[in-house]
């Protein structure tokens, strides 16, 4: 499947991909852990990324669709696609469409997980992450802690709270997601290619999905 994976940040539109990439092997691409790896790595993406990223800002469109041009034209993306957290401007997504057009690529769907935003902020600054960019495996201290306290169960790396989930980079983020994402769900709107399910439950969200394209196909 090709889809473009809407939401607010803590929405769930990692799990929800990780989840519909079970269902047929299509390739989860999120362009935070993209340029979270490019800031580990110490590339040139990652240096121009990382203040914006810290901030709780996006990062430059130019620099996003020259991450993503570069990316979709790998063959794992021949299969199916996800993707997580891009894009999230209006320029962002009529580059994209640019770019679909001249890979000659049709996209099946844009989700759009809509979560109301108490429950996002609790999620979030309850939210630690594995600091190993190898595995970068998600925690909640609340629901989800590690069995031992700041320590990754997978890998043994510590457990952190990202720069950009503190409570006052989260509510940046929240305001930079009203203005600059929440207009996409319009433009996928008006191209019928729009399905709104609420984040209650993954897997209802995942049925949600394989029933339209199903229907659809
Ligand atoms: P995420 O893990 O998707 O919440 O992304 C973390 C941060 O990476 C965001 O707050 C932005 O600073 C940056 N970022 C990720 N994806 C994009 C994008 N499509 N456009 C601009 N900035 C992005």
């Amino acid at each position: 499947m090709k889809l473009v994976i809407l939401g607010a940040p803590g929405a769930g539109k990692g799990t929800i991909a990780k989840l519909l990439s079970a269902v047929d092997g299509s390739v989860q691409i999120s362009t935070g852990d993209i340029l979270r790896g490019a800031i580990e790595s110490g590339s040139e993406w990652g240096r121009q990324a990382q203040a914006y990223m810290s901030r709780g800002e996006l990062a430059p469109d130019a620099l996003i669709m020259e991450v993503m041009e570069a990316r979709l034209q790998q063959p794992d993306c021949e299969n199916g696609f996800l993707l997580d957290g891009f894009p999230r401007t209006i320029p962002q997504a009529q580059a994209l469409h640019q770019l679909f057009d001249k890979l000659g690529i049709t996209l099946d769907l844009a989700l759009n997980i809509e979560v109301p935003r108490d429950v996002v902020l609790e999620r979030l600054t309850t939210r630690r992450t594995c600091e190993n960019p190898e595995c970068q495996a998600i925690y909640n201290i609340k629901s989800k802690p590690p069995a031992r306290e700041g320590v990754c169960d997978k890998c043994g790396s510590a457990v952190v709270q990202r720069d950009d989930e503190t409570e006052a980079a989260i509510n940046r983020r929240l305001q930079t997601y009203t203005e600059k994402t929440a207009p996409l769900i319009g433009f996928y709107r008006q191209r019928g290619l729009l399905l709104t399910t609420p984040s209650t439950s993954s897997e209802e969200v995942v049925a949600a999905v394989t029933g339209r394209l199903g229907s659809a196909h």
